[in-house]
């Protein structure tokens, strides 16, 4: 806890340099930002609200936070699913007023965007233009913003091409949370005589410290982003795979890979489960029940020109119906108020708001999600590994979940030989559950971290999740440690994060055997 004079004398200094409008310590704005989207948490209120609107006034806040040792958690949109941007006591930074985009470079391919812009309004503008940053950002992306989606090393659409959302990052201007305040960019940028037009090449890859680091090494103010030509024809086909059988899901996406290349935009696999569950939630549903027999693959495709579209499609038949694998699938057999794939039409609001149905597939639940990226040779084991899991655990789970442990899950395939396995655990969201929740929640993070998968968005239950099943060598643990009090000697940036609570603390204390 932090004195009140204290927390009152830093409020009278940063109010200087923001204005009184722009920061708060009223009970009804703490209560504002309290909470992400992750009612597994309690509520957590900081002892101060700042919205900063430009990377110099970031810097005479984090100059305040080190003069008091005030801690400080960065936040954008709050979509974290993770506990990741809410804070107990210390300044919240609101970042969503850096919501500028500084510059789209047609010449060079690259845009500047201020780090609290969301991925739907930087995107509509660059629509207008016939770009696109590849990945759209997360299925969030309304409300996230690109420095939560560099902080989280989002996956999102796009990203079987396109990668994650630090691929797309050429470098950042990011405040260091030092006792000045300091200010760098890298990539390029970081020679002040060039443009930020590429990442590699000026000095070592500072860039990476700051991507996917959950807010812990710098506030990331400014963003320069990779720009590319949005290819206008673009088409999505279903199939469902007449078995139950991830092997041949792993065969497939090889195929697709490998003959379609570049025109593969997603590749996405929805579980033979989510299918039997939407079917049985769905309010329109056709008169004849349709006849389920595996998993739902999605395949969307880009092109540059409409023949070339029709080339993939063909090519897409050719790989997905051989041997009677699977057989072409329609959403209409479930659900009467889906489109007709085509029909299908790229839009912003339909990939933004895909999500919102699976995220919470009953809104009183707490959604953990589990959401987890692993080697595609592996799919079809940590699958099983995962179901195995459910099973054995079963009576550890809170009560009010659903017959499987899931209230979302599908697959994604990113480039070079990842896979994305979504999904997460629910339960009754109600006080009484919330240990037994964050119990089992911790439990299944260290079990997939065991089976050598890689989270993406770490927040506070991840990050901690993976120290306890054991991740990190004591070489490693203490090479970030080092490399964060480089960044943040105070200790004041995103604390809790990783079960780092100072740096003589020991993180051993919290492994857990299982
Ligand atoms: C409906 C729904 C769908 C989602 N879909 C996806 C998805 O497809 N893929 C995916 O990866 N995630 C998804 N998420 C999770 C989450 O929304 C994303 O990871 C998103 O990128 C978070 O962005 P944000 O701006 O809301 O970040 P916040 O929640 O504000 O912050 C996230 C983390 O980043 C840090 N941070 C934020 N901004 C900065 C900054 N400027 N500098 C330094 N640190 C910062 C915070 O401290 C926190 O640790 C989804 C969530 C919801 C609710």
């Amino acid at each position: 806890m932090l004195k009140i004079s204290i927390v009152k004398n830093a409020y009278k200094e940063i109010e200087d340099v923001i204005g009184s409008d722009f920061i708060s310590d009223k009970d009804f704005m703490k209560a504002a930002y309290s909470r992400n989207v992750d009612p597994a948490f309690p509520d957590r209120w900081a002892d101060i609200i700042v919205k900063p609107e430009t990377t110099e006034e970031v810097s005479e806040i984090v100059k305040i936070a080190n003069k008091y040792k005030i801690h400080m958690v960065p936040r954008g949109g709050g979509a974290d699913l993770v506990g990741g941007s809410v804070s107990e006591g210390g300044i919240l930074l609101d970042l969503t007023r850096m919501n500028q985009i500084h510059e789209i470079n047609l010449d060079d391919y690259y845009c500047v965007v201020g780090c609290g812009i969301t991925w739907g309004s930087m995107l509509s503008e660059l629509q207008k233009k016939g770009m696109t940053t590849g990945i759209l950002g997360p299925g969030s992306g309304y409300a996230a913003t690109i420095g939560g989606g560099l902080s989280n090393a989002t996956v999102g659409f796009s990203s079987t091409k396109y990668g994650l959302t630090p691929d797309i990052c050429l470098g950042v201007e990011v405040v260091l949370p030092d006792p000045k305040g300091t200010i760098v960019r890298t990539g390029s940028a970081a020679n002040q005589y060039a443009t930020p037009f590429c990442r590699y090449g000026v000095a070592p890859d500072f860039t990476g410290l700051f991507m996917g680091d959950v807010g812990t090494m710098g506030i990331k103010c400014k963003a320069f982003l990779r720009l590319f030509p949005d290819p206008p024809f673009k088409a999505r086909r279903y199939y469902m795979l007449l078995k139950d059988d991830y092997n041949k899901v792993f065969e497939l996406g090889h195929k697709l890979r490998k003959e379609v290349g570049d025109g593969l935009n997603d590749l996405m696999v929805f579980p033979f489960i989510l299918a039997q569950l939407l079917s049985a939630q769905v309010v329109n549903k056709p008169s004849k029940r349709a006849k389920l027999t595996g998993p739902v693959v999605s395949v969307t495709l880009d092109a540059t020109d409409e023949r070339i579209l029709d080339v993939y499609l063909e090519i897409v038949d050719k790989i997905m119906l051989k041997d009677d694998a699977c057989r072409p699938f329609e959403w209409q057999e479930i659900d009467l108020d889906m489109v007709l794939s085509k029909d299908w039409k790229f839009t912003l609001k339909e990939e933004f708001n895909f999500f919102q149905k699976y995220i919470s597939m009953a809104p009183p639940k707490s959604s953990c999600t589990t959401c987890h990226k692993v080697a595609i040779s592996r799919l079809n084991e940590s699958v099983q590994k995962g179901v195995q899991f459910n099973v054995k655990y079963q009576k550890e789970f809170p009560p009010g979940n659903p017959p499987y442990p899931v209230f979302a899950s599908f697959l994604m395939f990113l480039p070079n030989g990842n896979c994305v396995i979504v999904g997460g655990l629910g339960g009754d969201n109600t006080d009484e559950n919330r240990e037994t929740t964050m119990n089992i929640w911790h439990k299944k993070i260290r079990h997939q971290t065991r089976y050598g998968g890689a989270h993406y968005w770490l927040g506070e239950s991840i990050s901690q999740s993976i120290v306890e099943a054991g991740a990190y060598t004591p070489e490693f643990m203490q090479f970030f440690k080092d490399m964060k009090k480089a960044v943040d000697p105070n200790y004041l940036l995103s604390p809790n994060k990783f079960h780092m609570y100072s740096y003589d603390h020991d993180y051993t204390e919290h492994l857990v055997e299982d």
